[in-house]
């Protein structure tokens, strides 16, 4: 039975504190902070009346290392989850290794004036978190995460070694905007504007963004294009997984989302650079952010499914084969169970599962760890558990 802190109160932030609330044998206390306390407290409220659970509000800005120490050390936690801004990830970090408390987060770290997330300042924290026995996990949402522990799992119980993989992300809900995010809107446009990447044959390859794609029938939504991208569980696999010759990572898009995003490219208010307007200086995607819908707005109007997984390729037993495992939400159903749609829902269980492992002692470990170097199997588990079921196909070679 622990005590853990989670940290911001968005639509992840708020299905993680909902998930945790339903597992009261393991997190026995919960405490969820962010920087505007409102946010906290209507989480809370919504907790109290689906579950009957009374969690703890605070108020923090987790980019400054003293407040979230005088917190952590108030609060006692035996786990921070970071569900705030990739930007705060090394501030969080920094302060849980001056409070002696484990780690996780969803997403890796990107300066805030450059595009360009990566595990580069993660990983070095190693040494002193191992030094301190103390656990970061790292990227413990879908994708990364979920998406991770499929690779480690097809690695342990499908494959002698797996040469290919392909992980293919698609969301077919429909929220009815003429263009919406499905999470936090600067995050999400600087990831999809980006150059694709993918590793083939020991080297990265760089494309133009979203100028590669291909159709796939996915299970329960249909034939969807998606695109190639570059998703960063693809620096950790190409490094955890031995034998690989190909990794690629596609998601898909509507053609309705990819006309607004060109204009909306087109005109720069995708920028990240500061412009001066009216005398003071702006940020164009934050002042775009501004004008579309809040993600946590979308819940109660998407209709329709996501589809997640991972096509793998590989040898067993000297014979060639090819799996898919994957995972199919429905966003109606997420909203009924914790008032979020599915984007939130499948970051947020995952998130809540990878803070289990830990306070369960399956996956504690000393230093920072991705997904994929701990034993999937009782991961895998407990998704069938906690609304993320996956399914294996068998595919012709
Ligand atoms: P939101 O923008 O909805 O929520 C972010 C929250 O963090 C907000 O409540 C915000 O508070 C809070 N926050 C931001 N800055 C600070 C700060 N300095 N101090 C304290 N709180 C802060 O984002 P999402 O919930 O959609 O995403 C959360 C995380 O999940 C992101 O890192 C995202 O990249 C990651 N993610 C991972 C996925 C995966 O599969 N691995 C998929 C989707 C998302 P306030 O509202 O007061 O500004």
């Amino acid at each position: 039975m622990a005590k853990v802190l989670i940290i911001g109160a968005g639509g992840v932030g708020s299905v993680v504190a909902h998930k945790c609330a339903q597992v009261p044998e393991v997190f026995a206390e919960i405490v969820l902070a962010s920087r505007t306390v409102s946010k906290c407290e209507a989480i809370a409220a919504s907790i109290k009346e689906r579950t009957g659970r009374r969690i703890e509000v605070a108020r923090v800005d987790a980019d400054q290392v003293p407040e979230l120490v005088a917190l952590i050390n108030r609060v006692k936690p035996e786990l921070v989850l970071n569900l705030a801004l990739p930007y705060q990830d090394l501030t969080i970090m920094d302060a849980c290794l001056e409070c002696g408390v484990d780690y996780l987060d969803t997403a890796n770290y990107e300066p805030p004036d450059e595009a360009k997330f990566s595990y580069s300042w993660q990983w070095p924290y190693h040494d002193r978190f191992k030094a301190k026995s103390l656990m970061a996990l790292l990227g413990s949402g879908f994708d990364p995460g979920v998406t991770n522990v499929y690779a480690a799992y097809a690695a342990k119980h499908y494959f002698d070694e797996i040469h290919y993989i392909d992980i293919l992300d698609a969301n077919a809900g429909d929220h009815g905007h003429p263009f919406a995010t499905n999470f936090n809107p600067e995050i999400n446009i600087r990831e999809v504007t980006a150059k694709g990447r993918y590793w083939e044959e020991g080297q990265w390859r760089e494309t133009e963004p979203l100028s590669i794609k291909q159709s796939f029938d996915f299970p329960q939504i249909g034939p969807k294009n998606a695109y190639l991208m570059y998703h960063e569980e693809l620096e950790s696999l190409v490094k955890n997984i031995k034998g690989l010759k190909r990794i690629r990572f596609w998601m898909t898009f509507s053609d309705n989302y990819l006309k607004h995003l060109e204009v909306l490219q087109n005109v720069g208010m995708t920028a990240i650079e500061p412009v001066m307007f009216q005398g003071r200086e702006i940020v164009p995607i934050q002042f775009l952010k501004a004008l579309l819908p809040d993600p946590a707005s979308l819940g109660p109007r998407t209709k329709g499914k996501t589809c997640i997984g991972n096509v793998m390729e590989g040898v067993k037993n000297g014979k060639p084969r090819k799996i898919y495992i994957y995972n199919v939400c429905d966003h109606e159903e997420c909203y009924r169970e914790v008032g979020s749609q599915a984007i939130s829902y499948t970051t947020g269980v995952p998130a809540m599962i990878g803070a289990m492992m830990i306070l369960r002692g399956h996956w504690k470990k000393a230093g920072v760890f991705n997904m994929e170097q701990l034993d999937p199997d009782p991961f895998m588990e407990e998704l069938n558990l906690h609304g993320l079921p996956w399914e294996v196909r068998e595919l012709p070679v």
